[in-house]
């Protein structure tokens, strides 16, 4: 559980570096956080791949269903 919960810290960290911190949807650099493309509840994997990199208001917007990511 503490594993798997670290290496999805690490992947969200990687991807937001690859991302350059920046928002993949607004372009904002503000508040960027790590999005699971597939959340690991639903065996989403911890690698960069399924981490995207969003601001924290987009980053609401994708939860709400407002966003759909797997467009970009
Ligand atoms: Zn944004
Ligand atoms: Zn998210």
């Amino acid at each position: 559980m503490a594993k798997r919960s670290s290496a999805h810290t690490r992947a969200q960290k990687e991807g937001k570096v690859r991302d350059n911190y920046t928002c993949q949807v607004c372009g904002s650099q503000k508040d960027v956080e790590g999005h699971h493309i597939v959340a690991h509840q639903f065996l989403g994997a911890a690698t960069i791949d399924n981490i995207v990199s969003l601001c924290h208001a987009c980053h609401k917007e994708v939860h709400r269903g407002n966003i759909d990511i797997t467009k970009f």
